[in-house]
């Protein structure tokens, strides 16, 4: 009988969580569907790209050592890394570097193991070309500085919906200074990390025996 009692409480759990779920769902659907949508006249207009935004990657030529492993962790070992060893000084000497960018599916994963960091994302995303060969790009190329849709004089930076003020549905309508919903990221970590440093010295305090004693008497 109490076996019985039991499937019927997990039961009623999870139809109760799975009704939950359900509701969520339903919730951004419908708060999708009060939404017009917005046109962006692209080009005169463009998309701010997000703070993560994995664009075309730059390169810093002086800071490459040649260690190959970007090539190693790439899921389609990409970047071709020229190098010659040098007799005299026993050192690899850096000739070429290039990533094309046609067969490139922008993980990431160079940019996060590189170990002196000169591989990093940017938020160019325009590498439409007219002929595939013209996107195996060089180290002159990946060092060329990134565009910016921000710093453009002839293109109008908007908003994505998720860096929006809350209410706001339309990027056209936003007037300047206008705070986006939700924390910023580094308002996120410094929250974070003030919680941190407060859970250790709870912790410390509860460990020091002179500060519990004292406090008893
Ligand atoms: S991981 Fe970085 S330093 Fe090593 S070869 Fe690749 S780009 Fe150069
Ligand atoms: S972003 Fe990914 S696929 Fe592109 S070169 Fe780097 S590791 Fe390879």
């Amino acid at each position: 009988m109490l076996g019985f009692l039991e499937k019927v409480a997990d039961y009623t759990k999870e139809a109760a969580s799975a009704a939950k779920y359900l509701v969520d769902g339903l919730g951004v659907t419908f708060d999708h569907m009060r939404r017009r949508p917005v046109t962006v006249q692209y080009p005169y207009e463009k998309l701010i790209p997000s703070e993560r935004y994995r664009g075309r990657i730059h390169y810093e030529f002086d800071k490459c050592i040649a260690c190959e492993v970007c090539v190693r962790v790439c899921p389609i070992n990409l970047p071709v890394v020229d190098w010659v060893m040098n007799k005299e000084t026993k050192k690899k000497e850096l000739r070429n570097y290039s990533i094309d960018f046609g067969a490139c599916i922008f993980c990431g994963n160079c940019v996060e193991y590189c170990p002196t960091n000169c591989l990093s994302m940017t938020e160019e995303y325009e590498l439409a070309s007219f002929d595939r060969h013209s996107l195996n790009y060089d180290n002159v190329a990946l060092g060329r500085l990134p565009t910016s849709v921000t710093s453009d004089p002839s293109v109008r930076p908007l908003r994505e919906l998720a860096y929006l003020p809350e209410g706001v549905m339309d990027p056209h309508e936003l007037t300047a200074n206008q705070a986006r919903a939700g924390k910023l990221p580094n308002q996120v970590i410094k929250e974070l990390q003030a919680q941190k440093s407060n859970e250790e010295s709870n912790n410390s305090t509860d460990m020091d025996p002179n500060k519990s004693n004292s406090t008893n008497s």
